[in-house]
């Protein structure tokens, strides 16, 4: 019976089928691998080598979803816009942390893709492109222990500072650079990533604006991890340290040095939100639709609890936010990856508005279930600390929301002085 209908009159054929793929797999694999994984008292059982985690890599790679945003001319899917948007939005409603974690292992070699680097296309690019056994695992490493919101507002004073300056730095060393550092335990895959989009420091006397773009391979000599950290939400999703000890990398595998830094680190805050804005829109979808389909079963004090009216309301308010989410997500989504001048405040009003929707939602499905809410066998917790993990996750709110009012204010010829 169908418990969920959306507005998609505009999907054309060739994305149903992708969405009609994508939502198999992620009701099939990584949902139920999600559950296990999310059981874990100790994350370093999630990366084990015989953990679920590893098969779900696998089967995303068999079926093609690693080159989803990777143009068909290289043998991507050449997914943008709306067909981004249902391949995240399916791929979270089943488990987010897992969609996200697929998602993060193809950023480095999308940068590198894009770099037009023929010596990273060759060498890199196309053997990821190639791989069917889920082997090659990218990670984003931009947080470190020492910098973390301040790392994501470009553009500001404070990013300008010449004594606030990062923990991963790159000299230059004739034909090549050493990289000497550490990055924080909350970079995703960062236990599991084979290679990094490393952002780093290049020119310590610009302050945080000095950075650079680094395409990093993770068995150089000098790269160490640390363990895998234990955290409240997205447990399927490992996180931990990468540390840098005069890592040697050519100077060509730097896509960006610190003259395009900035821009370059816009249009990626501009993709990570409004990603984000699409994952989370299926969280909640996700919440929502459990709710309902509980509260037509669950039958106390002689019926079901979907016949009382309060209960109704919740429903419908779910539903309501859920399709608000994705009016938003999905139109921010196509603007920003089909228009020439993407829009930053846009991203970030659908990341903040989506993910601070999903934590409502997940509460309110929680409170439908009652006690049963509470517990782990209904899931409908896990995906309440999932939607909880994503107000900090990527920027926080706080700190997005004041990025993206000194944008609107700037754009109406005010300068905002404050430090995000
Ligand atoms: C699930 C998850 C996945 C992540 N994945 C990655 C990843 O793949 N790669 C990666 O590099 N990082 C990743 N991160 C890190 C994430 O981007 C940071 O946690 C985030 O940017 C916030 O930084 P912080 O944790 O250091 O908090 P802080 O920057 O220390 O902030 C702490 C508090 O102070 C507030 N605050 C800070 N500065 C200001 C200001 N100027 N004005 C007002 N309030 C302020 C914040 O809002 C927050 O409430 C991930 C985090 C999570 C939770």
């Amino acid at each position: 019976m169908e418990t969920y209908r959306e507005l998609n009159l505009e999907i054309p054929k060739d994305i149903e089928s992708v969405k009609e793929s994508v939502h198999r797999f992620a009701k099939d694999v990584l949902r139920p691998a999600a559950a296990v994984l999310d059981g874990m008292t100790d994350p370093r059982e999630v990366i084990a080598l015989d953990s679920p985690l590893r098969k779900v890599f696998k089967q995303s790679y068999q079926l093609g979803y690693h080159v989803a945003g990777l143009p068909v001319e290289i043998g991507g899917m050449g997914l943008h816009g709306l067909g981004m948007h249902v391949l995240i939005e399916e791929m979270s409603w089943g488990a987010v942390d897992l969609g996200l974690s697929l998602l993060c292992a193809s950023f480095p070699f999308t940068a590198a893709a894009a770099s037009g680097n023929p010596e990273l296309h060759e060498k890199f690019v196309l053997p990821y492109v190639a791989d069917r056994e889920g082997s090659m695992i990218g990670c984003w490493a931009i947080t470190e222990p020492q910098h973390g919101s301040d790392e994501l507002v470009p553009g500001t004073p404070q990013f300008h500072n010449p004594r606030v300056t990062g923990q991963v730095v790159a000299r230059a060393d004739g034909d090549s650079y050493l990289i000497n550092g550490q990055k924080a335990a909350w970079v995703s895959n960062g236990t599991i990533a084979t290679h990094a989009a490393l952002y780093l420091t290049t020119e310590r006397k610009a302050g945080m604006a000095g950075g650079g773009i680094a395409f990093v391979p993770l068995d150089l000599p000098g790269v160490s991890k640390g363990k895998p950290l234990n955290k409240l939400g997205q447990r399927g999703l490992n996180q931990g340290e990468i540390y840098f000890d005069n890592v040697r990398i050519p100077r060509t595998w730097m896509l960006t040095g610190s003259n395009g830094y900035e821009l370059e680190l816009e249009r990626t805050l501009t993709f990570a939100n409004s990603a984000m804005a699409a994952a989370f829109t299926g969280v909640a979808r996700a919440a929502y639709e459990q709710a309902l389909e509980y509260a037509k079963q669950r039958i106390q004090g002689g019926q079901a609890i979907c016949e009382h009216q309060l209960v109704q309301k919740h429903l419908f308010e779910m539903f309501t936010k859920v399709e608000a989410c994705r009016t938003l997500s999905r139109a921010v989504m196509i603007y920003n990856q089909t228009s020439t001048t993407p829009s930053l405040e846009h991203a970030i009003a659908a990341k903040t508005f989506c993910t601070e929707t999903a934590f409502q939602v997940t509460s309110d499905a929680l409170q439908v279930f009652g006690g049963n809410g509470l517990s782990k066998e209904y899931g409908i917790e896990k995906l309440f600390r999932d939607a909880r993990a994503s107000l900090i996750e990527d920027g926080t709110t706080d700190v997005l929301s004041l990025a993206g009012a000194r944008h609107i204010l700037s754009h109406n010829g005010v300068t905002a002085h404050a430090a995000a």
